[in-house]
């Protein structure tokens, strides 16, 4: 007895895609077969004909902060956006308060996460030179990776940061010796400090003088560093949310010399540029910034390359309160975008535009993040033995992003995107076999989200 047929849908994986019955089996996909199902015994069957089954997205990039000082999600809210937005796994930061940086207290967070989720999590611990002797067990704890940052210590973020690069060198050659990769945020913050100093002294502190806060020298130095340091250890390094293609074309470089680094980018480098900062400052303030519309247009160059390997999110909504001082002083406004029931979409659009193929897009959102930190077979394709983790797709239905029936805490965040129109409607969402998202709306229980920790 099966619990679940989903039948006549078209399949897509990043190999192709072909049309197939989906039978489903104590939340993991049993069977994919294209014969009858004549004399199967299903206790459910859902008829997907005109429509696509794509594997869930694994966000790997997702800072939902509760309790924590900047971000205006938290886990239920946070998590319920996932599942409506089609994110079947969301990959945690570690930037609570206390932060995530050792294994006691990624057990805690993983505890206090799993009572409320909606969808599956896995869980990045803290990497950095102050507490070296904590970064090997946080991986044997269950870690899928680390996060890291390249910056002056805080004294509210200990364990996460390496203020220079001999900081860098001792934790990557911790990282190296922990099976899990490290991801990297990658801006020079010295060199951002000083230009920063210098524009407010001038009183120059409106949307263009942010992005002249943060250019994509900032990221291209902070890259160098990394990519070396990563070639000296061995540790495998992930770029985190990059924005500058020089940038890219470097960790481009040194894996061609052998150095294990992986790239992502995230949806609004793609799909918005500075003038949009221009338009809407701090709706639409991200860091690093949001570059021209030249770089925005070689980015895309190096996803159809296949040089970029994943897209992630990066939500991380800010404070309201802060955010809106952002129109008298962008230095003093934290922006953050609210991505988790967008991201699909406008990236389904995409296709529907013949940017990439559906294809690519489900390599660059499920099977490679699944893959590089650590959760594949598990988790990223629609496989028997994977977790029947998928959406249902209407790719022909055109619709137009509504922030206000998002399930988000703060929809606000999402409005650079508001009134969009996007060809491709995410009908419904699941999660080890249980709808957890239909229409937008999540239908699913909080709790019900189980943690992922690393496969083999
Ligand atoms: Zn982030």
């Amino acid at each position: 007895m099966w619990d679940l047929a989903i039948i006549n849908g078209v399949l897509v994986s990043p190999t192709g895609r072909y049309r197939a019955n989906m039978l489903i089996k104590d939340g993991k996909i049993g069977a994919i077969t294209t014969g009858d199902l004549d004399g199967i015994d299903v206790r459910e069957t859902v008829d997907a004909r005109g429509r696509m089954v794509l594997p869930g997205m694994i966000d790997a990039h997702v800072h939902l902060d509760e309790p924590g000082p900047a971000v205006n999600e938290d886990f239920t809210t946070g998590t319920r956006a996932a599942a409506a937005g089609g994110v079947t796994t969301v990959v945690m930061m570690p930037g609570f308060i206390p932060c995530v940086n050792d294994a006691e207290t990624l057990l805690q967070r993983k505890d206090q996460f799993g009572e409320k989720t909606f969808v599956d999590y896995a869980m990045l611990g803290g990497a950095g030179a102050e507490m070296l002797d904590t970064i090997v067990p946080q991986a044997e704890a269950g870690a899928v990776g680390y996060k890291s940052y390249i910056r002056p210590y805080n004294p509210q973020r200990p364990g996460l940061i390496c203020k220079d690069s001999g900081d860098v060198y001792v934790t990557l050659r911790e990282v190296a010796k922990s099976g899990v990769r490290v991801g990297f945020h990658a801006e020079d913050f010295p060199v951002i400090e000083k230009l920063t100093e210098d524009l407010v002294a001038q009183g120059r502190t409106g949307y263009a003088d942010f992005h002249g806060s943060r250019p994509e020298s900032t990221e291209i130095l902070a890259t160098l560093t990394l990519l070396e340091v990563a070639r000296m250890t061995g540790a495998p390094l992930h770029l985190v949310h990059m924005s500058s293609p020089d940038a890219i074309d470097l960790a481009a470089q040194w894996r061609e010399w052998g150095t294990d680094v992986t790239i992502e980018t995230c949806p609004h480098y793609l799909l918005l540029s500075d003038e949009d900062t221009a338009r809407v400052g701090p709706y639409a303030q991200v860091v690093p910034p949001l570059r021209s519309p030249e770089s925005v247009a070689r980015l895309w160059e190096q996803v159809e390359e296949g040089i970029i390997d994943i897209i992630a999110t990066d939500h991380a909504p800010g404070l309201p309160e802060r955010r809106e001082k952002g129109h008298t002083n962008m230095f003093e406004s934290g922006g953050g975008l609210s991505a988790l029931e967008t991201v699909m979409p406008l990236l389904i659009n995409e296709v529907s535009l013949g940017r990439i193929s559906m294809e690519h897009l489900v390599d660059l959102v499920a099977e490679m993040p699944a893959r590089l930190f650590k959760m594949y077979p598990r988790k990223g394709i629609l496989q028997p033995g994977a977790d029947a983790d998928f959406i249902l797709l209407d790719p022909e239905v055109e619709w137009t992003i509504d922030v206000n029936r998002f399930e988000t805490k703060d929809p606000e965040a999402a409005k650079i995107f508001d009134g969009r129109k996007v060809r491709g409607r995410l009908d419904e969402v699941y999660v080890r076999g249980t709808k957890v998202a239909e229409a937008g709306r999540t239908t699913g229980t909080a709790g019900y989200g189980e943690w992922i920790t690393p496969v083999g």
